[in-house]
């Protein structure tokens, strides 16, 4: 296998052989879940993703594409061995258009790069995961979400066309720069979320917005975070289009406080709602004053406008640490379950109630605006059989509750390895007969990620 693809490619070092594979290509970003692979291919352009597929294909080898690998449920990892084909190298920003607002770009580039290159053009690109090193390609693959989903919507939102390699090694594109789309089905939409299952992403056609004049981020804390979370409602009632409304419990916090050495004001405070706001001036100004009455009115115990952008950066950095902030202290278990917003906080008194009642802890955080609800279930000194069962049983019983209230397994991570469990317990059997006789349609012989086995 090694000989023919060095062939493929015309160039050795750009194929690695199994034993010579370094550990982070087995593994996601969490590096729990391993596994082990024939191959590892770096690839460059559309034409050699194209015949490393094919290749594939004839031969029914196993192929896990693969962008920065930071994803949190395993979807990288190869459990059926075969080859890893890394997109990271594809990583060119092909053309920004700034007539009709979109950007062409291969899958490898990165997201943060990528934000910064069109917004010193005055441009903006709304979705913001939290792990900006990840990329573009990894992001559509897996429908990312981030912080500003509250106002612009998610990656999905973004994505006016697509170039995808299929399991055979054939290319398509699906979409195009063009606004409006009713012309035949929009197959894209079906590579936008499938996690590398259906084909391979090779270029990108993305929409931009102009970049706004300012930004304003606020912090409000509460004395509970159910009182907080009950905030929200009545923040998005107010029409005041935050672009951000984040929940963190203050336990959070500290962790995060500890992780980067910044302070939250409020130490006294059981939770906050941290909000963004961004437009021209007097209208960022005149929302967030409209937001103060209301969360005021809600019961906030102060609200603290940043009009400094360092500091607002600073606040920024501890949201976007949590993760890493509690990884830093135990082995955790990330869930990233979607309800309906006006289902925040019941969900989260819920989580409360069963972290009393089983001793394991749990840290809640998310995007309040928009119902996504990320836990860390953290492990503490638990021995690996304790783990594992105690882990599985707090997880079914939250997935459970969930599905009760009308939410979904996943609202950005995706399904991957790790939550295939509680995905298939709570999905309808017609729809999961429908989602695999689609990918039975683009790859009968199961060639792409056919460890993501709900599709088997
Ligand atoms: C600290 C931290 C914070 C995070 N915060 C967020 C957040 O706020 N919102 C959010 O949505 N996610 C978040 N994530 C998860 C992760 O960053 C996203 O899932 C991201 O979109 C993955 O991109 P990647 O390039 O790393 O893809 P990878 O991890 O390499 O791959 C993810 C999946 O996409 C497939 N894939 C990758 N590239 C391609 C391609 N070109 N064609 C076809 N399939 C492909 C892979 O096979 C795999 O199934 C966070 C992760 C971390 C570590």
């Amino acid at each position: 296998m090694i000989e023919q693809l060095r062939k493929i490619l015309g160039d050795p070092d750009r194929v690695i052989a199994g034993e010579d594979i370094e550990a982070k290509y087995l593994t996601d970003t969490l590096g729990r879940l391993k596994a082990s692979a024939d191959a590892l291919v770096f690839a460059l352009n559309t034409g050699e993703v194209s015949r490393v597929m094919r290749y594939a294909w004839e031969n029914g080898i196993p192929v896990t594409p693969r962008g920065a690998g930071t994803n949190l449920v395993g979807s990288t990892v190869p459990l059926r061995g075969g080859i890893i084909l890394d997109l990271s190298r594809m990583n060119h920003i092909l053309e920004v258009d700034e007539e009709t607002f979109t950007a062409v770009v291969e899958p490898g580039v990165v997201l943060q790069d990528f934000q910064a290159h069109v917004e010193a053009m005055g441009l903006m690109y709304p979705p913001d995961p939290g792990e900006k090193t990840a990329t573009i390609g990894g992001n559509i693959a897996t429908n990312a979400g981030g912080m500003r989903a509250v106002k612009y919507g998610v990656t999905r939102d973004f994505v006016r066309g697509l170039e995808a390699v299929l399991a055979d090694g054939s290319v398509i594109t699906s979409g195009s720069k063009n606004v409006k789309d009713a012309s035949g089905l929009q197959l894209r939409q079906l590579f936008i979320g499938s996690e590398g299952t259906l084909g391979v992403i090779t270029k990108c056609i993305l929409r931009l917005v102009p970049k706004p004049e300012t930004t304003l981020s606020v912090l409000v804390p509460f004395d509970s975070l159910e009182s907080a979370i009950r905030s929200v409602h009545a923040i998005i009632k107010a029409n005041a289009n935050p672009t951000a409304i984040e929940f963190i419990e203050r336990s959070v916090v500290e962790l995060g406080e500890r992780f980067t050495g910044v302070t939250f004001p409020c130490p006294d405070a059981k939770a906050y709602i941290l909000l963004t706001f961004d437009g021209d001036q007097p209208q960022v100004h005149a929302n967030a004053e409209r937001i103060r009455a209301v969360a005021e009115s809600c019961g906030a115990a102060d609200y603290i406008p940043f009009t400094d952008p360092h500091e607002a950066a600073e606040i920024w950095k501890v949201r976007g640490c949590l993760v890493k902030a509690v990884e830093a202290v135990s082995e955790q278990e990330p869930v990233d379950l979607v309800v309906p917003i006006n289902q925040t906080a019941r969900y989260i008194e819920y989580v409360h109630q069963v972290e009393q009642e089983t001793g394991m802890r749990m840290i809640a955080f998310g995007h309040a605006g928009d119902g996504n609800v990320h836990l860390c279930i953290i492990r503490g000194g638990r021995t690996d059989g304790q783990w594992k069962t105690e882990l599985h049983e707090v997880m079914q019983r939250l997935y459970q509750k969930a599905y009760e209230l009308g939410g979904l397994t996943s609202g950005e991570h995706g399904v991957g390895i790790a939550k295939q469990p509680y995905f298939f317990a709570n999905t309808d059997g017609q729809l999961l007969s429908v989602m695999r006789a689609v990918k039975t349609a683009l790859d009968p012989k199961r060639v792409l990620n056919d460890h993501i086995s709900y599709l088997k």
